[in-house]
């Protein structure tokens, strides 16, 4: 579903990516670990060319994404996007920023989005939200308007990138429940999270970077409880 193939990026003469390659198969949850700088992010927004490769390919779904001539727009329909800040629309009510993308970009019927947009903070746990503003809602629910509003296009595939970092701590477990149900229904998802609770339930791989490489790959139960790495060794000493 989504293939890195010795994908490679510098910022300037900064190597912050090395020969990245990876599968993830269609339904798989893959967790991306890794300390501070070592390029999750960036390696994520790669996908939906939020940042450009100089070499290697991703492709989605079999498209290649950063050919010449591909469709961004298009390409970024297909791949919802969770951020650590939410970036809902401030001047618009839950609903409308979950009805913005069918209604602009898709060119549904209001109708048919607010239908769609209803059942989509219902299952966000927010539908007696739907009129508030997001200034009015504490972050764990305006991250959850944020996620319903990634599911409005129906993508196939959804990137988290640290999704529940800017979070007070009383917050995260009903961002995670949701990603939860997500991963339970089948989604395609890469979560950059420092969340090891939900890496080692939810995860079918957990995936560890260190200074743009990535240096371990394993099942949660391996990776927690055998990390090869000296480095992965240490980092977990330092998060769990
Ligand atoms: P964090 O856990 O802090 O979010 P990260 O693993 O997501 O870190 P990235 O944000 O991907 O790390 O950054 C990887 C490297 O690229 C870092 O050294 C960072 O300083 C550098 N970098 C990121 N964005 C830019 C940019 N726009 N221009 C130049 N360098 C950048
Ligand atoms: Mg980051």
């Amino acid at each position: 579903m989504i293939q890195f193939d010795k994908v490679n990026k510098w910022y300037g003469e900064h190597h912050v990516l090395t020969d990245i390659d990876l599968h993830v198969n269609k339904g798989e949850v893959v967790v991306v670990c890794g300390p501070s700088g070592s390029g999750k992010s960036t390696m994520i927004r790669t996908i939906n060319r939020l940042e450009e490769i100089q070499q290697g390919t991703i492709t989605v779904n079999g498209q290649d994404v950063h050919a010449r001539g591909v469709n961004i727009n298009h390409l970024r329909q297909g791949i919802g996007f969770v951020f650590q800040q939410f970036n809902l629309f401030p001047h618009m009510s839950a609903i409308d920023n979950v009805m913005y993308a069918p209604v602009q970009i898709q060119k549904q019927s209001k109708a048919q989005a607010r239908a769609l947009a209803e059942q989509l903070l219902e299952r966000v746990g927010l539908a007696h939200k739907a009129d508030a503003y997001p200034g009015s809602l504490s972050g764990g629910q305006q991250q959850r308007v944020a996620i319903a509003r990634a599911l409005a296009l129906k993508p196939p595939v959804m990137l988290f990138d640290e999704p529940t970092s800017a979070l007070d701590p009383e917050m995260v477990g009903e961002v995670l429940q949701v990603m939860k149900s997500l991963a339970r229904d089948g989604m395609t998802m890469i979560c950059v999270t420092h969340e090891m609770g939900f890496a080692r339930e939810v995860s079918d791989r957990v995936v560890f970077m260190d200074a743009g490489k990535i240096i371990e790959v394993d099942t949660p139960d391996a990776f927690f409880s055998n990390p090869k790495h000296p480095r992965a060794q240490k980092f977990l000493a330092d998060v769990v």
